[in-house]
């Protein structure tokens, strides 16, 4: 299973919305995909159709119990399409790891070994805490939303700097699989010129797929369904299957083969 950390610290840049749609779209596509809600908001759960009420095992579970990562994912409406939900208990799990020796590898243990699925996305909270060290502990690589704003780059270089710490401390082979665009809107000069600088300033690493403002992409979630599935042909949905594509062009080649 290839591990994917949907990251970024800066609040509501589309992270949930990223994992939510290319976990469908990947789904879609015939990959066997999980998504683990890392986040006590449990946007991730709830823009799954997975309500608070049926959450009787998630991610804390895992983090602080150590129940094995089998016995707490649960189906999703979507064939293929797997999810470990987030509850509001989650919040409390930053503290009680806190004197716990092995607090940043809890995810990536639960992880090793496990064979149900051939590609997960962790949807991380909007901080550098313990959760998002988790995730980034656990993952193979990290995706990251960046929303092109003004302040954008300037958070784009804590996230990288928390990057090289993870890097040298627990999980050597972390990669970046790309950055990418969000709530792109083509008549605000300002997002274009934040899009260009980012560009400039990280090549390659920006995907090419860009996921414009549409509203569809926020109405979906109090519907409880993915916006791919909500309203696949509106543009939204379209630039995460494009993303998607791109995203498969860039796994390791044996997995692209799957
Ligand atoms: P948080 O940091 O709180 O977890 P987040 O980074 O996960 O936030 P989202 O929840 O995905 O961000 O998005 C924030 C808000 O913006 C949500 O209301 C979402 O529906 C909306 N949104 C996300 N992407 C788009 C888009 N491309 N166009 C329009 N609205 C969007
Ligand atoms: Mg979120």
């Amino acid at each position: 299973m290839i591990t994917i950390a949907v990251a970024n610290q800066k609040g509501g840049v589309g992270k949930t919305t990223t994992a939510i749609n290319i976990a469908t779209a990947m789904a879609a596509t015939g990959w066997k995909t999980l998504l683990i809600d890392l986040d006590p908001q449990g946007n991730a759960s709830t823009g799954m159709g997975v309500m608070a009420a049926d959450r009787e095992v998630s991610s804390y579970d895992i983090l602080v119990d150590e129940v094995s990562l089998r016995d707490c994912v649960s189906k999703t409406n979507i064939p293929g399409l797997d999810i470990v939900p987030a509850t509001v208990d989650l919040s409390g799990a930053e503290v009680e790891l806190v004197s716990v020796k092995d607090r940043t590898s809890r995810l990536s243990r639960a992880l090793a070994g496990h064979h149900g699925h051939e590609i997960c996305f962790i949807d991380c909270p909007p901080s550098l805490g313990l959760l998002t060290l988790n995730a980034l502990g656990a993952a193979d690589t990290l995706l990251v939303p960046l929303q092109c704003e003004f302040f954008a780059l300037e958070g784009l270089s804590q996230l990288l700097q928390t990057v090289e710490q993870v890097q040298q401390r627990f999980n050597p082979d972390l990669g970046i699989i790309g950055i990418v665009l969000t709530m792109f809107d083509r008549r605000n000069r300002l997002t274009d010129q934040v899009a260009d600088d980012v560009r400039d300033c990280l090549g390659d690493l920006v995907f090419e797929a860009v996921i414009p403002r549409n509203v569809r992409l926020s109405e979906a979630p109090s519907h409880g369904l993915p916006a791919l599935i909500y309203d696949h042909n509106c543009a939204g949905s379209r630039a995460y299957m494009t993303l998607a594509r791109e995203l498969i062009g860039r796994l390791p080649e044996r997995r692209k083969a799957a």
